[in-house]
């Protein structure tokens, strides 16, 4: 099919071009029409702008380990060791407290063992999050020394 501008080569070959990727008769046929030719210049340039603006969506698309929760900060990071220990310990004590308060105000051995019961049983789903978690962030590593 022939060109509105006369060229005689694909427009695949434009793009071949801006990435030096043409064999030197082509790469020679395609400069000499781009010397005539303003059409397949603004071509050129326009493909060269949309290269260049993949290009850095590319970089600007975070990166895996980005989306994660480790924190981005040093700041944060901060906020992030000392926020769950203070979490943890506020959790401990204030169910520490109200356990105290029951087991004390208990009025038999089954309303105790209702409670040791309950508690042993959140513990235990307590504890598979914390390895779970704990498990992931290996995990996420691991794929971060992998690539
Ligand atoms: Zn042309």
């Amino acid at each position: 099919m022939p060109e509105p501008c006369g060229r005689t080569f694909e427009e695949a070959l434009l793009s071949g071009y801006l990435d030096d990727a043409l064999v030197q008769g082509d790469e020679q046929r395609v400069r000499v029409h781009l010397e005539d030719c303003a059409t397949c210049r603004t071509l050129v340039d326009e493909l060269a702008a949309v290269r260049e603006a993949t290009m850095s969506a590319t970089f600007d698309t975070p990166r895996d380990h980005e989306w994660s929760e480790v924190p981005r900060t040093e700041t944060s990071r901060f906020a992030n060791i000392l926020g769950w220990p203070l979490v943890i310990g506020w959790g401990a004590l204030v169910g520490g407290y109200a356990l105290w308060n029951l087991w004390t105000g208990a009025e038999s051995w089954i309303e105790q063992l209702i409670l040791v019961g309950g508690v042993s049983g959140f513990g235990l789903l307590f504890l598979r999050v914390l390895l779970d978690r704990r498990q992931a962030m290996k995990t996420d590593r691991y794929r971060e020394v992998q690539k």
